[in-house]
C-alpha cells in the first residue's frame, strides 16, 4: 500500500465543515461482483456493498444522501431489485458512510442494525459528533436493532447461499465504529472477508479529550483486536475491503478483475495487516505529538 495515498486519504476522510465534498465521493463507477455473493455498488471513493442471499440482500453502508439514486441504480444495473434489501448495516455513522441510510430505509423498509453508540450518533443525524460537532450532519435515521459485539446477522439461514455477517465493535474513529466479517465461496474455495473500518483520527484531540475521555484506550484496544484478526497464526482475512476505495486500491483491483486472470485481485491476505499497522503507527505518532508538542 502506498504511504502517500494513505496520507492523502487521512485528509480526505475528514467530513469537512460546510461539506466541501471531494469529487471522488460522488463519481460513479461501474458496479461489479467482487467475490462470491459480494458486489460493489458504491462510488469511486466511498464504498457501498451489496451481499446477495436467496432471502434478500444486505446493504453495508450508504455513503451520502446525494449518492442514494446512484447506489440503487447500480443494484438494478447488476440485475437485482433494490426492494429486496432486507438488512441495512453500517461501518460507522459519519455522513460519508451513513448519510443515505434514512432514504434507503424509507424506500425499502429494510431493518437497520447499528452499534449502540453509533445508533445514537445516527439518530442525531451525525450532529454533536465528538470531533466534528454539527459540521457533518445528514438525515437522521433510527436503528431497529442494536448490535452486540460479536453478533452475527444472517439472511437465508443455513441453506445454500445463506450468509452471516459478524460485527466487531472497534471504537475510536467513532464511538461505535464497527468491523464486519463474512465468508464467501468461489468454486470450491472459501474466503474470509473483512470489511475494515476507518481507523484514522482526522484532527482528533487525543490527549485529554473531555468529550471522549476513553479515546486513547479505545483506539489501542481496536488496533490490538484487529491486529489479532490479522495474525498469520490465526485464520487471516483473505479478502480485505474497506470504507474508502483508496484504502484497498479499488480502482486498480476492479480493472484487474475486469481484465480477467486466474487469481481474483481482491484476494490479498497481507494487506489487512499492513493497513492496521499503518494506522496504528499513525495514531501513536499523533498521540505522541499532542502529548509532547515540539
Ligand atoms: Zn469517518
Amino acid at each position: 500500500m502506498k504511504l502517500q495515498s494513505l496520507l492523502l486519504l487521512a485528509l480526505l476522510a475528514v467530513p469537512a465543515a460546510a461539506m466541501d465534498i471531494p469529487e471522488s465521493w460522488t463519481t460513479p463507477v461501474e458496479p461489479f461482483r467482487v467475490a462470491g455473493n459480494i458486489y460493489y455498488v458504491g462510488t469511486a471513493e466511498l464504498s457501498s456493498w451489496l451481499i446477495v442471499t436467496p432471502e434478500g440482500y444486505f446493504l453495508l453502508d450508504a455513503p451520502l444522501e446525494e449518492n442514494v439514486e446512484l447506489i440503487l441504480g447500480n443494484i438494478e444495473k447488476l440485475g437485482f431489485d433494490p426492494k429486496k434489501i432486507r438488512v441495512l448495516l453500517n461501518s460507522h455513522a459519519h455522513v460519508d458512510h451513513a448519510g443515505g441510510l434514512a432514504a434507503i430505509k424509507a424506500k425499502t423498509g429494510a431493518r437497520l442494525y447499528l452499534s449502540k453508540a453509533d445508533a445514537e450518533l445516527a439518530a442525531r443525524g451525525g450532529r454533536d459528533d465528538f470531533a466534528f460537532g454539527d459540521d457533518a450532519a445528514y438525515p437522521p435515521v433510527t436503528a431497529d436493532v442494536i448490535l452486540l459485539d460479536g453478533q452475527g446477522v444472517t439472511l437465508g439461514g443455513f441453506a445454500p447461499g445463506g450468509t452471516t455477517l459478524v460485527a466487531y465493535l472497534t471504537p475510536g474513529h467513532t464511538k461505535g465504529n464497527t468491523t464486519w466479517t463474512t465468508r464467501v465461496r468461489e468454486g470450491d474455495r472459501e474466503f474470509l472477508v473483512v470489511f475494515a473500518p476507518s481507523l484514522s483520527a482526522p484532527g482528533y484531540k487525543l490527549a485529554r479529550n473531555d468529550s471522549y475521555p476513553e479515546i486513547v484506550d479505545d483506539y489501542r484496544a481496536t488496533f490490538e483486536r484487529l491486529g489479532n484478526l490479522a495474525d498469520p497464526a490465526r485464520p487471516t482475512p483473505d479478502i480485505f475491503l474497506s470504507t474508502h476505495g483508496s484504502f484497498f486500491d479499488l480502482a486498480k483491483k476492479a480493472a484487474a478483475l475486469r481484465a480477467g486472470g486466474t487469481e481474483n485481485p481482491f484476494v490479498s491476505p497481507d494487506e489487512f495487516r499492513e493497513f492496521v499497522d499503518y494506522w496504528r503507527q499513525a495514531f501513536e505518532k499523533s498521540l505522541e505529538k499532542q502529548r509532547d508538542p515540539k
